[in-house]
């Protein structure tokens, strides 16, 4: 039996705890509410970006003290706090449909039986992500996991990242073309791809990284996943590390497509583990509170043949193969 199996055996008073739960959302959700005034107020941004994934399977609050248990037990020291606002749900099939079967190398992931494709057994629910996001991932998460503050990644990143992107960048879709970043954390590939001939925009979740890109860079960052549709298409899509950290893949691709031109470009790089083997020389990416999905090559070809894509293999970057793909 796997942690989380007996945790399931430990889920008690249903009603009683759903009420709790329904009590700690409307929080949630009121706080949300306000951090989208002032956010709209103040930079005169879109609200963000409804909910990718339905909200269900949402294990009772005992099991869920024993869920956090169990993903601190794989996660760095120091995110107590942050976990302990969180709520989890049950992951109960693949993004591709296919059965989740037990998986020995990481306890809270399980494998699916069809595309490969690791899972967390139970995740973050939408809102406790959007907090998460929002609030603590490139603040007390990247420290807890020793890396750099935003600032210092600004300079850091022009010496090992920034050039082969770009590069791979001018080979999908030169400038002049319009460019949305999914997720531009510190910015600087942001910059770079302007001061390349770019008409470069970006989406971030957090407000305050939002607006220091946006002071720093001079460029339009929306706040939340991505930007409203009336903004209109754009024909380079640059999302890096980020398919990992959506929870619903498919309307993550979905909403994409919908943003590219007709004849637009995707650039794609994230985790992908094909072996056990691989994935045990490779821990530090199964982190069960933001990689909710480690892909295999099978599942990510999946995933957005089925939408329509065809991918293009363009290199690799720290280990993880990067993909270009087109409609
Ligand atoms: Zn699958």
């Amino acid at each position: 039996m796997t942690t989380y199996g007996a945790i399931c055996s430990v889920w008690r008073n249903r009603r009683s705890q759903n009420a709790r739960l329904a009590n700690r959302d409307s929080d949630i959700t009121r706080r949300r509410r306000m951090l989208e005034c002032d956010e709209v107020r103040e930079h005169k941004i879109a609200p963000i970006f409804p909910p990718m994934c339905e909200q269900s399977n949402r294990p009772e609050e005992p099991a869920q003290r024993e869920i956090r248990r169990a993903v601190l037990s794989q996660a760095a020291p120091g995110i107590e706090p942050i976990v302990e606002r969180m709520t989890f749900e049950a992951v109960k099939r693949c993004w591709c449909g296919g059965r989740l079967d037990p998986w020995e190398n990481f306890g809270v992931y399980r494998r699916c039986s069809s595309c490969g494709c690791k899972a967390v057994e139970f995740r973050p629910t939408w809102a406790s992500l959007e907090i998460f996001y929002r609030e603590y991932y490139w603040r007390e998460y990247q420290a807890a996991y020793h890396c750099p503050p935003i600032e210092e990644r600004y300079e850091r990143d022009m010496t090992d990242r920034i050039p082969q992107y770009l590069d791979w960048m001018r080979q999908l879709c030169p400038p002049p073309a319009r460019l949305l970043e999914i997720g531009c954390g510190n910015g600087r590939l942001l910059r770079e791809a302007s001061l390349a001939g770019y008409d470069a925009s970006a989406s971030e979740m957090d407000p305050r990284v939002a607006a220091w890109v946006r002071e720093k860079t001079g460029l339009p960052v929306f706040v939340g996943t991505l930007p409203p549709l009336s903004e209109g298409t754009f024909q380079l899509i640059v999302a890096i590390d980020v398919l990992e950290h959506v929870p619903d893949p498919r309307a993550f691709v979905r909403e994409i497509r919908a943003r590219l031109d007709p004849r637009g470009r995707v650039l794609l790089h994230c985790p992908v583990i094909d072996s056990d083997e691989a994935a045990r020389t490779s821990r530090d990416v199964f982190n069960p509170l933001s990689h909710l999905w480690v892909h295999t090559t099978e599942s990510l070809m999946r995933l957005w043949r089925e939408a329509g894509f065809r991918l293009r293999w363009m290199g690799r970057l720290f280990e993880m193969p990067c993909w270009g793909a087109e409609p």
